[in-house]
């Protein structure tokens, strides 16, 4: 197993319809530790898939280095590589059987001919002759055997065994993927690149492909770069995550201290769903003016905001973090009700702010008698306030 270090990688596109040059990548640096499972997320177009495509050796790098392990793999031939990528799409070969589907990238990485072996049955007949196999035909044997174990122990793992004599064209969406995640799996190889590999399944069968993916990961245990704009995917699969927007990281970080302290407003907007709230707010002397109306703030969250009295800042919280209070509250902003949804385990509001233009998501948990229209007042969890820079977005506190 090995790890993948990314040093200034650089990719430049030359754009001949807009005349000019394209930064898809801009000075990437990254280390994949060995073994750990990295989720990249982020827009569509933002280079996610470019990134892989590079580390696989499937286009080259206008600048920056490579390094599997300790060598840099720069102008080595995706075959020298030892990296097993799974895609989107399903790319299975057609005309060969799952088994021989899961079979074919370990024949070709012992550097066998598949087509000179012979079928594992064969064995059990000729073992009952008198007179020793022959060398070659007992190392052929040897090595469909290792094969054949392989073969198995991936299809149990991934609950395809039972599929293992079909074609593709005889499978479903989601057991054709898992076939797929199963060849690159069994190669084996030092490093799992996956783009949006479950982007083609339907809702139910990504949660469970999601989990067995994991699962997988980690008995084999393989250093795995795994790509998705799904931030659910992104929360739960990866021991951290990478956010790229526009060809530059934007932050790098566990789940929970992504979702806790994100470093700037675009990856507060990105991770979490309905995504974070955002409100220009005015510092004062006592607090905050929210929309025209006075919120008071903690003595601490006072002194730590006193260098940008009377300026203008972002004030971002969570759905979550916003609760029903009442009028005569001095903590609550009076907001009104446009859109209730209704899922029996919590509420789900869409409210506007006096005097702003921008709608706030707010989510209650159990079920609440609120109907559109109503006047609420609501209270933002002083504890769960993140502020930005107002025009570079950089998280302030
Ligand atoms: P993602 O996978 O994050 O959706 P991609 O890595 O596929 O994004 O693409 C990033 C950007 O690079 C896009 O704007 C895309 O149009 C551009 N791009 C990708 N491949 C090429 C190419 N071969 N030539 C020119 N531009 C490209
Ligand atoms: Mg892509």
């Amino acid at each position: 197993m090995s790890g993948v270090r990314l040093e200034q990688l650089t990719k430049i596109y030359r754009d001949p319809q807009r005349g000019g040059e394209v930064t898809v990548l801009d000075r990437i640096d990254l280390t994949v530790a060995e073994g750990e499972f990295l989720v990249l997320v982020g827009p569509s177009g933002c280079g996610k898939s470019t990134l892989l495509r590079l580390i696989a050796g499937l286009d080259q790098p206008t600048q920056g280095t490579i390094w599997v392990g300790d060598r840099p793999v720069n102008g080595l031939p995706p075959k020298a590589r030892d990296i097993a990528m799974v895609f989107q799409s399903y790319a299975l070969y057609p005309h060969l059987t799952v088994y021989d589907n899961l079979a074919f990238g370990l024949r070709r990485s012992l550097q066998m001919k598949g087509s000179s072996l012979l079928p594992a049955p064969l064995e059990a007949t000729l073992s009952r002759w008198t007179r020793p196999l022959p060398k070659s035909l007992q190392l052929s044997f040897a090595r469909e055997r290792a094969i054949h174990q392989r073969v198995l122990s991936i299809a149990q793992m991934l609950q395809i065994d039972s599929l293992l004599w079909r074609y593709p064209k005889q499978l479903s969406g989601g057991q054709k993927q898992r076939v797929a995640l199963g060849r690159a799996m069994a190669r084996n190889p030092q490093v799992f690149l996956m783009d949006e590999p479950l982007s083609n399944l339907d809702a139910k069968l990504r949660t469970e492909t999601r989990s067995q993916i994991v699962q997988l990961q980690q008995q084999l245990g393989v250093t795995t770069l795994y790509v998705t704009h799904d931030q659910t995917e992104a929360m739960t699969m990866g021991d951290r995550i990478v956010v790229l927007n526009q060809g530059k990281i934007q932050q790098i970080a566990a789940p929970l201290e992504l979702y806790e302290r994100p470093a700037n407003r675009f990856v507060a907007e990105f991770i979490g769903s309905p995504p974070m709230n955002f409100v220009a707010v005015t510092v004062t002397a006592a607090g905050l003016e929210v929309a025209g109306q006075p919120l008071p703030l903690t003595s601490q969250q006072q002194t730590q905001l006193a260098p940008y009295r009377n300026q203008t800042l972002w004030l971002g919280i969570r759905p979550e973090h916003v609760h029903l209070g009442s009028a005569n509250d001095p903590t609550t902003i009076a907001v009104t009700v446009i859109l209730v949804e209704t899922l029996g385990h919590e509420t789900g509001l869409t409210v506007q702010l006096a005097h702003d233009p921008l709608a706030w998501r707010v989510r209650l948990s159990g079920q609440h008698p609120i109907r559109r229209g109503d006047r609420l007042h609501l209270h933002p969890d002083p504890a769960h306030l993140h502020f930005f820079d107002l025009e570079s977005g950089q998280r302030l506190l």
